[in-house]
């Protein structure tokens, strides 16, 4: 499984916190600089893990758009100096539509960026502002422009549904707004509450309500509405015109390995899964970044086999049955005997060609069916 290799560095800063963010991000800049440093002092130290063509590279954040381009071109420029990007090399940034400018839009090309994305949400500021983001749709349909102004095609739009207050109606218009965009590819998630986010908070005060029936309405509008406009849903909650899957993320569910750079960063390689401390004064002070590789234990066979089970349920096509065998040198039948049966018998995994995938109905039951091959 180990033929590609992919590089994850993380931005952590942000203009504003949204109200539903539980992601490593911080308002507070002071400390970018020295962030910045040790960004390129960890890259320095793991140049012996960079032992191969790195295939793909993400830049995530956080908000990488907000931060000076000269950081991320730094960034790229240590990544150079120590490890061998391929030409073809995919390497995606993420922007707001609000930090995001011409300039520094031409300096990220210069430097080999060829990929875009931007965290639009809604093209509804009343939507926008519920959820806290510090955007206005206007931005967003600028930021859209910018896109064709620079012929940037290969962008990627995230929108989220199931916002406070957001209808079926108002969601439509979202997608439709994103569907003639001309993005390539569209990520579509709904909003989750996690605890310890100001959002958790305001449903447990009965500001707002989940609905899991519009919820599912709502993400089947996405797939009925954005394959009229071209997009292919190749995974759960991501969609792609043709040739333009985010590879990175393929690449991901494909268990290849990837290592992660800047804080609260996970990294799977070599068989084992670590990350990096999640506070920026920690991160800072680290003064071996391989120690956490280092010390990390070689993942179980049957938690590798969970993961590969997992991540290939997200994907359209689903696990593949050879694929199973010839990495862990076992019958998939004989790992988890019966279970693919059970969930076909009740419609919501399909047998097609030695691969089990979800079927339309399965992927509202998502989650169930993957926990029981965890
Ligand atoms: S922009 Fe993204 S990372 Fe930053 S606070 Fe909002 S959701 Fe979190």
């Amino acid at each position: 499984m180990n033929d590609v290799l992919s590089v994850y560095v993380h931005i952590p800063f942000c203009l504003k916190k949204c109200y539903y963010c539980d992601f490593a991000s911080y308002t507070d800049t002071m400390l970018t600089e020295e962030y910045f440093s040790s960004l390129i002092r960890e890259i320095n130290q793991k140049r012996r893990l960079f032992s191969r063509e790195i295939d793909t590279v993400y830049i995530g954040g956080g908000t990488p758009s907000f931060v000076e381009a000269d950081y991320i071109l730094k960034i790229i420029a240590a990544l150079r100096a120590v490890a061998l990007i391929k030409e073809d090399c995919e390497i995606t940034i993420e922007a707001n539509p609000n930090s995001l400018t011409k300039d520094n839009l031409k300096k990220y090309t210069d430097a080999g960026i060829n990929r875009i994305s931007l965290g639009v949400q809604s093209f509804f500021d009343d939507e926008l502002a519920r959820i806290g983001r510090s955007h206005t749709a206007a931005q967003a349909y600028g930021a859209v422009e910018l896109m064709h102004e620079l012929d940037i095609k290969n962008f990627n739009i995230d929108l989220m549904f199931s916002l406070p207050n957001q209808t079926c109606e108002s969601w439509s218009k979202t997608l439709k707004t994103a569907g003639a965009s001309g993005a390539a590819h569209l990520s579509v998630y709904a909003l989750t509450l996690e605890k310890g986010t100001l959002m958790f908070k305001m449903y447990k005060e009965g500001v707002y309500a989940q609905d899991d029936d519009l919820d599912r309405k709502m993400y089947h509008a996405a797939k009925n509405i954005l394959g009229k406009y071209g997009y292919e849903r190749y995974e759960i909650s991501n969609f792609a015109k043709k040739n333009y899957r985010c590879m990175h993320n393929v690449y991901c569910w494909d268990m290849q390995e990837y290592i992660g750079l800047g804080a609260a960063a996970h990294s799977y390689f070599g068989k084992k899964r670590f990350s990096n401390p999640y506070l920026l004064k920690e991160y800072i002070a680290v003064e071996d970044y391989c120690c956490f590789y280092d010390n990390a234990v070689i993942e179980q066979e049957s938690e590798l086999m969970g993961d590969f089970v997992m991540l290939a349920l997200r994907r359209n096509e689903g696990i593949d049955i050879d694929k199973f065998h010839s990495v862990f040198g076992k019958e998939f039948e004989s790992v988890y005997p019966h279970k693919a049966d059970k969930w076909i018998e009740m419609g919501l995994l399909i047998s097609k060609n030695g691969m089990y995938c979800l079927s339309d109905k399965g992927y509202d039951f998502a989650s169930m069916v993957m926990r029981d091959f965890i």
